[in-house]
Formats: C-alpha cells, structure tokens, sequence
C-alpha cells in the first residue's frame, strides 16, 4: 500500500471495533480519550495492523480482566508537530531485561498464540512513516505503548 493522509481518530475507533469482541469476553474495560491530532503520512492498513496487535497484546497480558486506556493526543517533539497514541493496560508489565528483546522478530513469551513478530513489525511500520514506538512499566503496574508520528505537514 501507499502512504496516504490519515485522521488517527476515526482509525483507532475503527480498531477499537475490530477487536470489541476479544475485549469483551476477556471482561476488559477500554477508557478512551481521543483528541483530535494533526494528520499522519502513512498507509491505513499498517496503522490498523499496528494499533490492533498492540490492543490484542494488552488483553491477552491481563488474561482475564482490567482495563486498557487509550489516549490520542498532539505532541510536539523536538519542535516537529504530531500524534501520540498511548496504550496502557493493568497486566504485569514486562521484566526489564526483556524490554529491549520485546521488539525483536520471533520474540514471543506466548505459549502456543505469538508469533512473536508483531512489535518487530510496528517497529518497522512506524520507524518508516518517520515515528517512534516505545515502551515503559508503569509506577502503577502495567504497561504502556507510546506511537508518535510526525504530521503529514512536517514530513513534506
Ligand atoms: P506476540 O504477541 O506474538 O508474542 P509481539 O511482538 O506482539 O509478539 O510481542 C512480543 C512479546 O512482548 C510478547 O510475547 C510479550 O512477552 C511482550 N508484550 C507485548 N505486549 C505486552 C503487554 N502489553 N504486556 C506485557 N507484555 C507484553
Ligand atoms: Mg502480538
């Protein structure tokens, strides 16, 4: 697919849609707060592909119940203007000397479900469209995923 301009909010609800039913028998609460953000560069499908996996990896984290919260928001980084999506859950987190291995290809902890290849391949997706994907444990518990992209204005 092609790079296009994409509204991040309408996308994230759409993904929210695609994975209602895993969420739903797993009892997991999705608080979202979904602000409007400049538009991206990138193609649609790969932005899905990417928000989907990191929604069905928080929901298996926390087998079987909690809550995930989305935030969409501007930011504004190293004065380049853009979106930031947060994924937090309140699963386990991940130990920190498997932090950095998380985004490798094939790095599953996942007995029989993982493939072990969907962070490899958001890394890829998102480093690609000019952005950032990271993570860090929450002082609360639990994990969290931030994607930032760049606007589709300053990466013209
Ligand atoms: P897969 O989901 O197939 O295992 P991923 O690349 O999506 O592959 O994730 C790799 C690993 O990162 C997972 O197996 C898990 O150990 C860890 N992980 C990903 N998301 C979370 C999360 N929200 N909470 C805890 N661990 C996570
Ligand atoms: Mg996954």
């Amino acid at each position: 697919g092609a790079e296009e301009a994409v509204d991040l909010r309408p996308l994230v609800k759409d993904c929210l849609v695609l994975v209602e039913h895993v969420l739903s028998k797993a009892e997991i609460a999705v608080e979202s707060d979904l602000q409007d953000v400049p538009v991206v560069r990138i193609e649609a499908g790969e932005m899905q592909q990417v928000v989907v996996n990191l929604l069905v990896n928080a929901s298996q984290a926390m087998k079987a119940a909690g809550t995930i919260r989305l935030l969409l928001r501007a930011e504004v980084r190293d004065g380049v203007e853009g979106a930031l999506l947060s994924v937090r859950d309140t699963g386990p987190g991940v130990p920190d000397d498997l932090i950095d291995k998380m985004f490798d290809p094939f790095f599953t902890t996942k007995q029989a479900e993982g493939t072990g290849l969907g962070l490899s391949i958001s890394q890829t997706l998102i480093q690609r469209a000019g952005g950032r994907i990271t993570y860090r444990n929450l002082d609360e518990g639990g994990a969290e995923f931030c994607v930032w992209l760049p606007s589709a204005e300053a990466r013209n």
